[in-house]
Parts: structure tokens; sequence; C-alpha cells
């Protein structure tokens, strides 16, 4: 595919795809070359009062709108994603990196999601509660919370979005979200099926800017009911904070750090396969890659080798090449955040079994990296490092994980 297909993107505002009223716009970057390949639209404060102002109408239109007739305009969409993968899946990888058979996988993923919540909100049921007085009904109703507020992150910028949208529609909320600024295509892509399904003009709103005016704005105003972000435990406390301030209900999903244990009488084999494959998934930019590897010392050197050969396999470059199986980190940032994570392991005296440094000149690659002996107080052990990066540290009995635990400050990432 020719990156002068990548398209421009707009606003959506009442159903309608429009620039910025002051017409400002934003690059949007390919992380494989480092080159400019499109534009998105950076939305005003006029723009947003537009989207809230259209969210408020939408919701009024789609509270009113029947669980079967929300769930078969669900499903509808839910069709028509399936039958623009091989449109969108370029868009992704474009704008990503990732590689084009991963920006399949999360599309082919997109569509079961919209439906399962579809079909969810035919089960929304009330309650009827007994009460102390024969004329006296006490019943319990679920109703639609209001227009919500979402702001999703870079990583899976299609399913990101899927999840929190699913949800809102199926139990009759509008849906404004903030996408992310950097992928701003693929979600773009994915609230026209919707449109083409029928959904109602003001129902889902997409908006892009900058992120802390929109957030702020969005979540102190009146319209918005209920307001959702994943991305950074940073962010998200600055969100919540705001929420907290103007009452609002808040729904998070933030960092993770994930252990794996590999016991003595582990299959290395599928230990090796199915971890190597977490662990470098999307270039490891997936809030539940295996980061930390605790394997037992009997075992230590065979699973070593055998993850070196696993990475040391994959055939790094630009995604939209189908043989590449890890492309580039999605953003420069990554790409400083993983130098300064290896280095910091080393100089904490962890050892570098492959990979551990950037990968040519242009685009943001980095190479599969594994680290052993990695101490307890590395950054890698303590903070979520988004990034192709395993650090591996050996034990001899699953009491001791537990035990050097005792002695270390806990630090996510956020925390000073
Ligand atoms: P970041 O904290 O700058 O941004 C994270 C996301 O939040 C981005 O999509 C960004 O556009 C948005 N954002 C930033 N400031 C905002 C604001 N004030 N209001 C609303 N949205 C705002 O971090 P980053 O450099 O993009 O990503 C780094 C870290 O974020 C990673 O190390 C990882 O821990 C975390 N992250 C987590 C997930 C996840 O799936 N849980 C996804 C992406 C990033």
């Amino acid at each position: 595919m020719k990156t002068s297909l990548y398209p421009d993107t707009l606003l959506l505002i009442d159903n309608a795809w429009s620039q910025a009223s002051d017409g400002r716009w934003q690059d949007v970057v390919n992380p494989a070359t480092g080159n400019k390949i499109g534009r998105v639209a950076h939305a005003s404060l006029d723009d947003l009062d537009r989207a809230l102002a259209a969210a408020k109408r939408g919701f009024e239109i789609w509270k009113a709108t029947s669980a079967h007739e929300r769930a078969a305009l669900m499903r509808r969409a839910a069709s028509l994603l399936r039958e623009r993968i091989d449109d969108i899946a370029p868009l992704i990888t474009l704008e990503q990196g990732k590689p084009l058979q991963e920006a399949r996988a999360e599309l082919e993923a997109a569509a079961p999601i919209i439906e399962w919540f579809a079909d969810e909100g035919l089960r929304v049921y009330g309650r009827i509660v007994p009460s102390r007085s024969p004329n006296v009904q006490q019943l319990v109703l679920k109703e639609p919370v209001g227009p919500v507020a979402a702001f999703t992150p870079w990583n899976f910028p299609v399913n990101q979005i899927v999840r929190k949208l699913s949800a809102a529609l199926t139990t009759g909320c509008s849906f404004l979200v903030k996408a992310p600024e950097e992928t701003p295509a693929s979600p773009a892509a994915l609230l026209q099926a919707f449109v083409d399904a029928g959904l109602p003009p003001g129902v889902l709103g997409l908006v892009y800017g900058d992120p802390q005016q929109i957030s702020s704005h969005l979540i102190a105003h009146p319209i918005i009911r209920k307001v959702t972000f994943t991305g950074s435990t940073p962010v998200g406390k600055q969100l919540a904070s705001l929420a907290g301030a103007h009452m609002k209900r808040v729904t998070m999903e933030l960092g993770g750090h994930a252990p794996v244990i590999v016991a003595e009488d582990a299959d290395l084999d599928l230990a090796v396969s199915t971890a190597g494959l977490s662990a470098f998934r999307n270039a490891g930019q997936v809030c539940i890659s295996p980061t930390r590897f605790l394997v037992h010392n009997s075992r230590k050197d065979e699973f070593n080798k055998a993850l070196v050969r696993h990475a040391e396999s994959l055939r790094i470059g630009d995604g939209l090449d189908t043989n590449v199986t890890l492309g580039p980190l999605a953003n420069p940032r990554r790409l400083s955040a993983m130098i300064t994570c290896v280095e910091d392991a080393l100089e904490k005296g962890a050892v570098l079994l492959t990979g551990g440094k950037r990968l040519g000149e242009c685009g943001n690659f980095f190479a599969p990296t594994i680290l052993d002996d990695v101490p307890v107080n590395a950054s890698i052990f303590n903070e979520e490092p988004f990034g192709p990066i395993a650090g591996i540290r050996g034990y001899d009995d699953l009491g001791e994980p537990a035990e050097f635990g005792k002695n270390r400050t806990l630090r996510f990432s956020g925390q000073p």
C-alpha cells in the first residue's frame, strides 16, 4: 500500500466530518520511517462545544431507542467493520507501526466485541425489591448515565475505543472520544462504520487536539456524565482527580507490570513460545505484556538460550512488509524510554543477553532485548517498560520472589 493512500483525519460531529473551526492541523508520522504521512484536525474550544451539544442531542435520541434497535445497529456496524478489514489494517500499520497481521488481528477481534456488547444490552435487567408496605412497589431500573467522554491511547488505536464505545452504545449513552493524535485514521474508520450502519447524529463524536485542553474542557462540562480513560498512570491520576472535582463517574485502565514464573518442572518450549510471543507482540506496547521473568535457577540457562533464540528470530522492519514480525515503537518517546531502561539495568548490574539498542537511524526501531540477572531495584522490575524488553532473574525456591519483594519499595509509573 502506498503511503499516499493515508487520509487526513477530520473531526466527527453530528455525523459530519469537518476541519477544525480555526483550520488547525497536526502532523501524523509513520513510526517506521519518521516521515509525515498525513494530518489530523486539531479541535478548538468551539469545536468541542459543538461536539458536546451534539452528544447531548444524540443522547436524547439514543436513550429513547429500544435496546433491540441499538443491538441491531451495532451488529450492522460490526459487519461493516469486518468487510473493511483489508482497508483499515494498513492504516493501523502506517500510523502505529505494528505488523500488518497484528493490525488485522486487532480488527478481527473488534467486531466480536461489538457483537458481544450488542447482545449484553438486551439483558440489562432491573429488579423488584420487596417493600414493607403492600401499597408500595419498589423497582430498580437501569438507565443510561448520559453522554460519555472517552480518552484512548495509541497502542491499539481501534480496540481501545471499541470496548468503551460498545459498552456505552449498548446501554443507550452517547459517546464522545478523544482518540490518539498519533494514530487518528483507524479510529475514524471505526466510527465511520457506525455512521454507515445508521447511527443517529450526535450519538458518536470524535475529536483530536491538545489532550490536556480537551480533557479539562470535557470532564468539567455539565453535559458529560461519565469519564473513561486508558493510558498512563500519571495522566490517569490527573483525569480521575478532575472527574472527582466535578463528581463524575470514572473508569480508568492504566499501566500494568506482568510477572512470569518459570518453575523447575516447566515445559520450556511452551513457556518460551507463549511468553515470548506476548512479550514482543505490538513491540511490547501492551498493558498485559510479560515484563519480569522469574526463572528457576536449574532451568535458567536453557530458558535464556531459548528466549534469546526466539527474540533473534523475529523479523524486524516496516510492518507493511508481510514477512515482518516486529515493527517499530509507536513514537520516539518509547525509543528514549527503552534506552534509559536498558542503561539503568546495566548500571545496576544486569547482563545483556541480546538487543539493547536502537536499530538504524530512521524510524523508532529497537532491538528485542533480554536482560539477565536483573537486580530488583532496576527500573524494569519496578516500572512498566512498555516496549520489547524482557528482564530475567533466577530463583531457587518459589518463596524467594515474595521474599525479595519485602525489601524493596514498589514503585509504579507516576509515583516519585
Ligand atoms: P502519556 O501519559 O503522555 O499518554 C498516554 C495517553 O493519554 C495518550 O494517548 C495521550 O494522548 C493521552 N493523554 C496524555 N495527556 C492527556 C490528558 N491530559 N488528557 C487526556 N489524555 C491525555 O504517555 P505515552 O507516552 O503516550 O505512553 C506512555 C505510557 O502510557 C506507557 O509507558 C504505558 O505505561 C502507558 N500506556 C498504557 C496503555 C494501556 O493500554 N494501559 C496504553 C498506552 C500507554
